[in-house]
């Protein structure tokens, strides 16, 4: 094999030219038209949700969400520590602090009972508000992230949040058709982000999408996506807004791919039962979890090795596959490992340290072949084995 086989790579295999080339027809590529209104759509309804708002990319949806959720500058709001840094920007973009949970060790994501630890220990009811007594700080917000294609337990979180009265906004950018309890992410909370970037199940280019059952949360956020613009025809603006909406060319390609997300959640899926059966008998190397009450679509399939022990073993082990044309990564590093987030607070984490330490995503592609799959799991097998990193068959 010569060309690299990439770590996430988008399919069209639909509508895609047909309705792009109607949108360049119509003139209309911008940031309005009835792509936009139709893709809005689709998407609601996919996830069950009764509201829409697309945005230019998934990072502008969380900010634009937290923004309607009420929080402000000196707030703080709980994320998980391991996820992408989108979410933990925007909750700085606010001028709010995050503060920072520990992974599941069963799930890999946001760890509930350790946030529920966090409020029982560390925070004081005061005033009809949550304040965290290490800073002084009001709790508002929880944002969860739904890592890798697989679910947050989300009743607990849900179950907090009504209890000290907290804001809950849900980051489900990699997420796309997973399901909690048989219910769509997206159907669970009052306000969740999706990202529809190149890299995501379903790709408009680029874009980002909130949504709510709330009319009014659900207008708020077309209001500030929309440079807060009061009046149709004059220029009036009744707050610092933001130029945060989808071009209509994006929706475009959105729409043609949003028609396929059940296809390509399957073919994801047959692709984690491929690496999990092959990985199954190794030593020392365990496949990421779906937990029974979930869904998962297995975004990026990943697989935890045991013997990585320091950054130099897993770097060792990346770059040889690499070599042979496999592009696989690291988990992102926690976010209280980032310089940037370096002030912020973490709790007692350590699930999180530990799966980033010895985890490595596999090439996770919706049009994956199966040739290319046998040839990734004989490469990996081999290089674990020629780098002592498993005994097994
Ligand atoms: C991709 C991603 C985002 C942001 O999406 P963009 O569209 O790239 O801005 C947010 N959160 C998570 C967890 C992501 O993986």
């Amino acid at each position: 094999m010569t060309a690299t086989i990439p770590l996430h790579a988008p399919k069209f295999a639909g509508n895609e030219w047909a309705y792009v080339k109607a949108c360049l027809d119509s003139g209309w590529v911008s940031s309005a038209g009835p792509m936009v209104d139709q893709f809005e759509r689709a998407v609601a309804d996919y996830v069950g949700a009764r509201y829409a708002v697309a945005t230019v990319n998934g990072t502008a949806a969380l900010h634009i969400a937290l923004k309607v959720a009420g929080v402000g500058p000196d707030d703080e709001v709980l994320a998980p520590t391991l996820t992408f840094v989108s979410p933990v920007n925007a909750i700085r973009y606010c001028g709010a602090h995050p503060v920072l949970m520990d992974a599941d060790p069963g799930s890999w994501e946001m760890d509930p009972a350790k946030t529920a630890d966090f409020f029982a220990k560390e925070c004081v009811w005061r005033n009809g508000s949550l304040w965290n007594r290490a800073t002084g700080r009001r709790v508002v917000a929880v944002l969860p992230v739904h890592i890798l294609g697989h679910p947050v337990d989300m009743d607990p979180i849900l179950d907090l949040a009504q209890k000290y009265q907290l804001l809950v906004v849900e980051d489900a950018a990699e997420s796309l058709g997973a399901r909690y309890k048989g219910q769509p992410v997206g159907s669970l909370g009052p306000l969740t982000c999706f990202s529809f970037n190149g890299n995501k199940i379903v790709t408009a280019g680029g874009g980002g999408m909130i949504v709510t059952n709330d009319r009014l949360l659900a207008e708020r956020a077309r209001h500030l996506t929309t440079q807060a613009r009061t009046h149709p025809s004059e220029y009036i603006h009744d707050e610092v807004g933001y130029n945060y909406r989808m071009p209509n060319l994006n929706a475009a390609l959105g729409l043609a791919q949003i028609e396929q997300a059940e296809v390509f959640v399957e073919a994801k899926r047959y692709i984690a039962t491929e690496y999990r059966t092959a990985f199954a008998e190794m030593d020392g190397v365990r496949f990421m979890p779906e937990m029974p009450w979930a869904r998962s679509i297995f975004w990026l399939n990943t697989i935890l090795i045991d013997q990585l022990k320091r950054d130099s073993d897993r770097a060792r082990l990346i770059e040889a596959l690499v070599r042979r044309g496999v592009q696989v990564r690291p988990l992102w590093r926690p976010m209280h490992q980032l310089a940037i987030h370096r002030r912020v607070q973490p709790y007692r984490i350590e699930t999180a340290d530990q799966l980033y330490q010895r985890s490595v995503s596999l090439p996770s592609s919706p049009g994956l072949l199966q040739d290319e799959i046998d040839y990734i799991v004989a490469a990996v097998k081999a290089l674990l084995r020629e780098l002592g990193f498993s005994g097994g068959q």
